[in-house]
Order: C-alpha cells, then structure tokens, then sequence
C-alpha cells in the first residue's frame, strides 16, 4: 500500500490540496451569491469607506458600483430631496456604529431622473471571534410595491368616477374633525348638494353624458372649494364638503359660491344645471348623526323651498 506523499515540511500535500480546493468553491459560491444578488448590498467598514458593494447597483441606482466606492457619500447626492432628512438621521443614528438591525424607506432619484422607492435595513456585522467589522446594509427596489399600494389606497378611499373622496373617507375625516374641534374648540361646517333634476340629464343625454356631467360637478366644485375644504361624493349626484374653520356665515357664503359657479356654468354634455345645498355648523352638544342629520334636513328644505338655493339648517 502507497503511503500519502509528504512535502519537504511533512505536510499531507493531497489533504492541503483538497482543503484549497473546498476553500475555492466556498469563495466562488459566496462570490455568485453576492454578484447575483438582485438587492443593492454594501459593507461599510468601521470608518464608512465601502468594502464591498453588489453590482446589482446599477440596476437599483443607474449608476455603476466604482461611484460609490470613490465616495461613500454618493448615495446622499442621488436620495430624493425630500426624503434626505430621513435618510441623514438614520445614518447619524445608526452608520460606523455598532447598533442593531434598523430601517427606513425613502425614495432615491434614478440616474435618468425617475423616482424610486428604497427600503433600507442595514445591522453591525461581526467576524466568528466577535470583532466588529462594520456595517452590512441592503437596498431594495420597492417602487412596485409602493405604487400597488398608493393604487390600492386610491382605490379604497375615493370614487372611481369622479375622484372625489368617497363616503367611508369622508366619515373618517370628519370623525377626526369632530375629535380636533373638540380638543381646540374651534367651529367647522358641511356643506351638502345635490344636482337638481339630474334623471333628467340621464334621460335626455344618456348616462354617459350623466357620468361626464358628475365629473365636471366635482371638477368645478373643486375650483371652488378651499385647499383646506374636502369633497366627498356621498354617493349618486349627492355631494359633501366638510369646511374646518368655518362658522356658519363662511359657509352659507362658500354654500352660495358654490351653487352659483354650478348654475354659470356651461356644461358641455347638458344644458344649464343647478344644485341645491344644505349646510350647518358644529354645535356645542353635536354628534357626527346629529350633523350629519341637520345638513341632510337643510338640503331637503332647499329641494322642497324650490331648489338652485342654499339652506341652513
Ligand atoms: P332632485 O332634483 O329631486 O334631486 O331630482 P333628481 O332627478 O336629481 O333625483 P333622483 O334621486 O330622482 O335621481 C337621481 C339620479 O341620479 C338617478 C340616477 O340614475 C342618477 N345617478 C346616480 N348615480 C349616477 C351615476 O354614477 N351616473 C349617472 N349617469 N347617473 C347617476
Ligand atoms: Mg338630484
Ligand atoms: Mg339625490
């Protein structure tokens, strides 16, 4: 039997060459995973220069690895304006220290310009005798996610038609302006309209022509409104604007602005159009039914008084 052959420093050259072999493939398996990676990963050393950057960062950035070796400061000229607050205090927070898993999302411009959304989660690494070796952190492109989202609260807080506020958001608004007026004790009001004879639109033109018509209504109205004011379709050609800081003689008057730019307008899918309005104030002792139940009474008053008016109730 051949014994192993032995080098000049009795060393097993076949076991040595087996171990550098087993070391090789590691490197090479730990080199495709890190140049795979769809993620932007950095390692920061201890004093916040890049020790190693994935080249998945052109795709995330636009901009090539070599950018952001020459300067770890890079990623600060490319963070959306808005968002470098945010950005700046994490890193103060938590870069070149040895803190634990933290994150923060913020939007990064794009080499071409575009916005996209980043979610950052970046932790302390450690060698296998514990010594810090700086900082690990990971990039992910969630533009995507982020738009599926927005799509999906546009979705769940508006009206597909007009995109005016549906009624679910309005409630929600108005609960919390119920709870704010309370707490400052300041005075707000609603305003509620209705398209006066509006089956007739429907059955003269089509709906079609109706749907454009409630588009317009919600267009103008939102001309009208102020920024402060919020529209909601209540729901068919019912209409309410919650106003904040807005007592009653503001609102009648926002009330008649309202009606008059409706009935001056000329629409191009009807002939003239008028609404007719209800509007009421906080009281003292007031619920959101009991609001909500006076500014529905006043519109009926105004439909019943002969509509194209405005009603406080
Ligand atoms: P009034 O002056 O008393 O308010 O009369 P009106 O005809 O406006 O009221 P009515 O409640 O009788 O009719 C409302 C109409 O609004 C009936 C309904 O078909 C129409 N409508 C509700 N939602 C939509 C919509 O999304 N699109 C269109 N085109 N019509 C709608
Ligand atoms: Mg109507
Ligand atoms: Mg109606």
């Amino acid at each position: 039997m051949s014994q192993p052959k032995k080098c000049s420093h009795d060393v097993d050259c076949e076991d040595l060459r087996q171990r550098f072999e087993q070391l090789r493939l590691k490197e090479e398996l730990f080199k495709i995973m890190a140049e795979s990676s769809v993620d932007w990963d950095v390692w920061y050393a201890i004093d916040g220069q890049s020790i190693y950057i994935t080249p998945s960062c052109l795709g995330v950035t636009g901009y090539p690895r070599e950018f952001f070796y020459k300067d770890p400061d890079f990623i600060t000229s490319i963070v959306h304006p808005d968002d470098l607050e945010i950005f700046q205090e994490h890193r103060r927070l938590h870069y070149v220290k040895a803190t634990g898993p933290a994150e923060v999302t913020f939007r990064i411009l794009y080499k071409n310009g575009e916005v996209r959304w980043i979610w950052h989660q970046c932790q302390a690494v450690y060698s296998s005798d514990g010594t810090w070796m700086g900082r690990r952190t990971t990039n992910r492109d969630v533009t995507a996610l982020k738009q599926a989202e927005e799509q999906l609260q546009r979705l769940s807080t508006t009206d597909p038609l007009t995109g005016a506020y549906n009624r679910r958001m309005f409630m929600d608004l108005l609960a919390r302006e119920l709870q704010r007026a309370g707490r400052y004790g300041e005075p707000f009001s609603l305003l509620m309209f209705d398209i006066d004879h509006f089956k007739m639109v429907n059955d003269q033109y089509g709906h079609d022509a109706g749907d454009r018509v409630l588009q317009e209504v919600v267009r103008l109205s939102m001309e009208t409104i102020r920024q402060a004011d919020t529209l909601a379709r209540w729901g068919g050609e019912e209409f309410m604007v919650l106003l904040p800081r807005t007592d009653g003689d503001m609102a009648y008057t926002m009330g008649e602005r309202l009606r008059k730019s409706i009935a001056t307008h000329a629409f191009v899918d009807a002939d003239q159009l008028t609404v007719s309005v209800g509007v009421t104030s906080l009281n003292q002792v007031d619920t959101m039914d009991a609001l909500l139940k006076r500014v529905d009474e006043a519109l009926y008053s105004a439909k019943e008084s002969g509509r194209n008016l405005v009603v406080r109730g």
